[in-house]
């Protein structure tokens, strides 16, 4: 099939007006409202970031730890948007969480790494997404299977989603290894020859799983040529409820980008 992914969208415009990477950067969960808010401010204080993230509803592997506030979260990334002037992004995984986000003027929606596996759940989203052409962000599956990333795409496109990212977050392996997910840059890479115009953002956090391993992915991605970079930003790292290994301070964010080297690219 031929792709359908629009080549002028939220993601295109925003690269092409600012010539280097997209930067979307906020916490793995959204915790309080102050730590929402701490956390927007401090990263509209370094003047790069493009985009908002935090999780409302967080898929997490084992039942009994925190799962997320829901959809109360959603009005603090309104006051994000309002008061501190960044666009939002959050994960869906059901219609309901979609419907919710929409409702409260979330910007941009992504599909995670364990409901991009799952066909049945991805179609749901599509339909539920089907007549608003929201942008649409969809992580690589947890295993490695780049047909499955590439299926999840294809049926948003068909449900007349053409505002599409995809995001490179690594894959499960059993084998030993230094990340959390393996990158496994070659799958990504693949899919990029599958949809030329699709822009690839990088995830270090969540390949990583430490932060000590950020500036090596995030520089490694950025050799590849990748658009843009996901980075999870919390005011208290140590003490996040999730993902705590992996969060830097909105300052420490700001080093990383200051140390990174990128080619600008005119337009
Ligand atoms: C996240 O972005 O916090 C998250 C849950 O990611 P993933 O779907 O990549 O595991
Ligand atoms: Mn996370």
């Amino acid at each position: 099939m031929e792709s359908a992914i629009a080549t002028d969208t939220f993601f295109t415009r925003l690269l092409a007006a600012k010539g280097s990477p997209l930067l979307i950067a906020g916490p793995c969960s959204a915790e309080t409202e102050e730590q929402v808010l701490a956390t927007a401010r401090g990263l509209q204080a370094l003047g790069k970031i493009d985009l908002f993230r935090a999780g409302i509803w967080k898929p997490r592997t084992r039942p009994g730890s925190f799962e997320g506030v829901g959809v109360g979260g959603l009005n603090w990334l309104r006051r994000v948007k309002q008061e501190v002037g960044l666009p939002v992004t959050v994960e869906v995984a059901t219609p309901r969480h979609v419907e919710d986000a929409l409702a409260y003027g979330v910007d941009v929606l992504w599909i995670g790494a364990r409901t991009t596996v799952n066909p049945f759940a991805v179609q749901e989203l599509a339909d539920a997404l089907a007549g608003t052409n929201v942008p649409v962000m969809v992580k690589n599956p947890v295993n490695p299977d780049v047909a499955l990333w590439a299926g999840a795409l294809e049926r948003l496109e068909r449900s007349g989603i053409t505002q599409l990212a995809a995001i490179h977050r690594g894959f499960s392996t059993f084998a030993p290894s230094r990340y959390r997910n393996a990158p496994t840059w070659q799958l990504a890479i693949e899919l990029k020859t599958r949809f030329p115009h699709l822009p690839l953002i990088c995830d270090p956090s969540h390949i990583g799983g430490r932060r000590d391993l950020l500036l090596p992915i995030a520089q490694k991605a950025l050799d590849l040529d990748y658009d843009g970079l996901m980075i999870e930003t919390h005011p208290d790292p140590d003490n996040a409820l999730s993902d705590a290994a992996q969060q830097v301070t909105p300052e420490r964010l700001g080093e990383i980008l200051t140390e990174l080297k990128y080619r600008y690219r005119s337009s």
